[in-house]
């Protein structure tokens, strides 16, 4: 597998960068690029999974990568939003709310980003929790992604869940990961940590992104 942690040799396509652009989403640019590198890395070995799509900021850049090279990513979100999205909270946006309903709803934004980029034949959408749809999952992960939410439990079970689907040598990828509380929640920053602990090693940190290769470590005892 190529190096995750190398810039890689193509860039995004300009059409597909100005569609992520443009999508509503968290996902600052550098790391963005750090992303793409990482999944231009990893797409020819097996499905790229990403937990957290909202509508499609980061598929897009996953998506490009794994376009490129052949590859597939599957992206998992019920589309309701976390708790940091939902009315009265620092991150939310009326304009994701089924008013009928009266929840949000990202899957129709999702769905738009992805006919935009012209991803829609590289990019499944699987929408439910994730901690379900880990449960009946068996396929290993070149890359996984984890970007959902950011409750202690969510974080937890995202990766109880599908860290052990990473292939060896695969990528675990997590964002949103702040060392100090001051700057943010904590529970990526404790799955980081547990990756570490599991033998997951650090290969680059780009803002609150960190990408870690799953090695074959003396604490595996392999
Ligand atoms: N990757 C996105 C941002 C993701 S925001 C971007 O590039 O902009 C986090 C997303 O995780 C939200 O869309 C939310 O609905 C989803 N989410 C939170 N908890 C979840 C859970 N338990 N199962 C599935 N999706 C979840
Ligand atoms: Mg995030």
């Amino acid at each position: 597998m190529e190096d995750p942690a190398a810039i890689a040799p193509t860039r995004i396509d300009a059409s597909i960068k100005q569609v992520a652009d443009d999508a509503k989403g968290f996902m600052p640019a550098a790391e963005a690029e750090a992303l793409y590198d990482a999944a231009w890395a990893t797409a020819p070995y097996g499905v790229i999974l990403e937990v957290g799509t909202y509508c499609g900021k980061s598929a897009t850049w996953l998506g490009a990568a794994a376009k490129d090279r052949g590859g597939r990513v599957v992206t998992v979100d019920h589309h309701r939003g976390s708790e940091e999205n939902q009315a009265g909270w620092e991150h939310h946006d009326r304009e994701l709310v089924d008013p009928e309903v009266g929840l949000m709803d990202t899957l129709p934004f999702f769905r738009r980003t992805m006919y935009d980029a012209g991803l829609e034949d590289v990019v499944t959408a699987v929408i439910g929790r994730s901690a379900t749809v880990a449960a009946i999952w068996s396929t290993p992960i070149a890359m996984l992604f984890i970007d959902g939410g950011h409750a202690e439990e969510h974080a937890q079970n995202d990766y109880r869940g599908w860290a052990k689907f990473v292939m060896p040598q695969g990528v675990l990828a997590i964002h949103d990961v702040f060392p100090d509380p001051a700057d943010g929640g904590p529970a990526p920053y404790h799955i980081y940590l547990r990756a570490l602990d599991d033998g997951f090693t650090e290969v680059r940190a780009v803002g609150s992104l960190r990408v870690l290769r799953k090695e074959r470590g003396p604490r595996r005892g392999l």
